[in-house]
């Protein structure tokens, strides 16, 4: 029998397929009879033009139902999907393709000649496009493709789909996932969140990260639900669709912007059930705002691209401001010492986890992926937390950002929350610097409210009020916003390489 992750998913569903998939927000509508017929072409037609089992499909194209046809074409037929940012530019591009080596790029119509460019550099994938009005040359071909394509036989082992990671910290890494890690981790997702054939997700996410495709569609793929899928997000058209869901997803951002007006409320919730938030941290005060307006707790969870889901907040029982609450059923989470023990409780460590959702290892890097295990199978987040005399895990914050000053460790997100919870702060960033005394100087990047801002020396007296000596920015910098990727995550490396020779001696 087949483990590929498509069969698990008909398996799931059995009986009437004529039930509705997914919705768009112009009221196009695809059963999951049309999406399987649209999945068994596009896999032909990739299949005639020489993409085998294990070849990698590389992806950059907007949101559209054909886009989510195309990675069911890929689970089907035992091709690796391999989404790429919509944001990433020809340099971004090229990197990746010379890195995983597709054997198929399908990309919007309006770049097909980068693409073409970037293809002949690298042993020459075939190129196709695909639009988002489900036009292009992929589209015409699956239109003329027999739908006749057999479901390919994969083992538990076999690779399912590559994400390369966001590269907050560094490169993105290309994460080999396998069949069995996304079924595990579905199934868990689709259990501790109680999902089922009734329920509709307003998907507003994108779909080139682990959040938006593997968290958000399992899901309902694996619970015979169906989705409002809108091609990204748009506040007055998440307003719009609201009333109908019943459960949404969104990283914290999307919840800021909900926030923003009156008219995000009890009424527009109405028919909800759940609304989660991850891949950045959510604020406590955006939660407790959210709480206040909607009557909803926001149940945070935690993942990442190597992992897929690894801890939430529960969905019976209580949801903790500025914790991403307990494993999920399958997934061991520990925090542990430089010497890969456990610390007791409270004590702040590495997080490591283990379980069948954890990756294969990184695409070509087996001295990273060697790296990131630990002798006893357990893998290395680079997340640094702890957890609570209740079980509740709390991310401290990056082993990379950490700051190490005078040989002091300073959490930097410690040091944030001290910062934000100053009226007039909106938000801040704090980082280390090279110093010539120090090793490493803190400072903060703040965003100031438009009234009441504190100045630099308020800001550090308030910390100094608050925090040891040793953690208190030496230097504080304005800024109207903090730069951020598309999904919502800060990016230090770019503060700190604009700040590089602040404390230069
Ligand atoms: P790279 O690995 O390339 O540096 P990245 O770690 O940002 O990039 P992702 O896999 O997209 O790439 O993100 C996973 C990370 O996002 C986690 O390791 C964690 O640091 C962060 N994260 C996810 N959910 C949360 C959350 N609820 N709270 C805080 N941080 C979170
Ligand atoms: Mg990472």
């Amino acid at each position: 029998m087949s483990e590929s992750l498509y069969a698990l998913m008909e398996s799931r569903i059995p009986g009437d397929r004529s039930r509705v998939l997914l919705e768009t927000g112009d009221g196009g509508s695809y059963s999951y009879a049309q999406a399987e017929t649209a999945a068994i072409r596009m896999a032909r037609a990739l299949a005639d033009r020489g993409v085998a089992k294990g070849d990698r499909v590389a992806v950059q194209v907007d949101k559209s139902p054909e886009a989510l046809f195309l990675y069911l074409a890929c689970l089907r037929a035992g091709f690796v999907f391999l989404p790429m940012n919509t944001a990433y530019r020809p340099d971004e591009v090229d990197y990746l393709v010379g890195n995983a080596e597709p054997s198929v790029i399908v990309c919007r119509p309006a770049d097909v000649a980068i693409m073409e460019g970037i293809a002949a550099k690298h042993d020459g994938p075939l190129v196709l496009t695909l639009d988002t009005d489900g036009t292009g040359t992929l589209a015409e071909a699956a239109e003329e493709a027999p739908a006749d394509f057999p479901m390919v036989e994969c083992a538990a082992d076999d690779l399912a789909a590559m994400l390369y990671t966001s590269g907050t910290t560094g490169k993105p890494k290309g994460a080999m996932l396998t069949h069995g890690n996304l079924a595990a981790n579905g199934l868990d997702l689709v259990e501790s969140w109680r999902f089922t054939a009734d329920d509709v997700l307003l998907h507003a996410l994108p779909i080139f990260h682990a959040h938006g495709l593997f968290v958000a569609c399992h899901c309902v793929l694996l619970a015979g639900a169906s989705m409002i899928w809108l091609p990204g997000f748009d506040r007055a058209e998440v307003l719009r669709h609201l009333p109908r869901a019943t459960a949404f997803m969104g990283v914290p951002t999307f919840y800021v912007r909900l926030l923003a007006g009156e008219d995000f409320n009890r009424e527009a919730c109405a028919a909800m059930r759940l609304f989660t938030a991850g891949s950045a941290p959510l604020l406590a005060e955006t939660h407790e705002a959210f709480s206040a307006r909607t009557g909803h707790a926001i149940l945070e969870r935690y993942g990442m691209t190597e992992t897929g889901m690894l801890t939430g907040n529960p969905y019976d029982g209580e949801r903790r401001p500025g914790s991403v609450g307990f494993p999920f059923p399958q997934v061991e989470v520990r925090v542990a010492d430089e010497q890969d023990q456990p610390v007791v409780t409270d004590a702040i460590g590495d997080i490591q986890v283990r379980g069948p959702n954890v990756m294969k290892g990184y695409w070509r890097l087996p001295e990273k992926t060697a790296e990131d295990f630990t002798a006893d199978g357990w893998f290395r987040t680079g997340d640094v937390g702890r957890i609570d005399e209740r079980g509740y895990l709390f991310i401290v914050g990056r082993a990379k950002d950490l700051v190490i000053t005078g040989g002091y460790n300073v959490y930097p997100k410690e040091v944030e929350s001290v910062i934000d919870d100053l009226p007039g702060v909106v938000e801040s960033a704090v980082i280390g610097v090279r110093h010539p005394d120090f090793g490493e100087g803190v400072l903060a990047v703040v965003v100031p409210a438009a009234e009441d801002a504190p100045d630099e020396a308020a800001i550090m007296a308030h910390c100094k009020e608050h925090l040891a000596n040793y953690k208190t920015p030496k230097r504080v910098f304005f800024v109207e916003e903090l730069p951020r990727n598309t999904m919502g995550k800060v990016q230090k490396a770019q503060l700190r390489e604009q700040h590089a020779d602040l404390f230069k001696g």
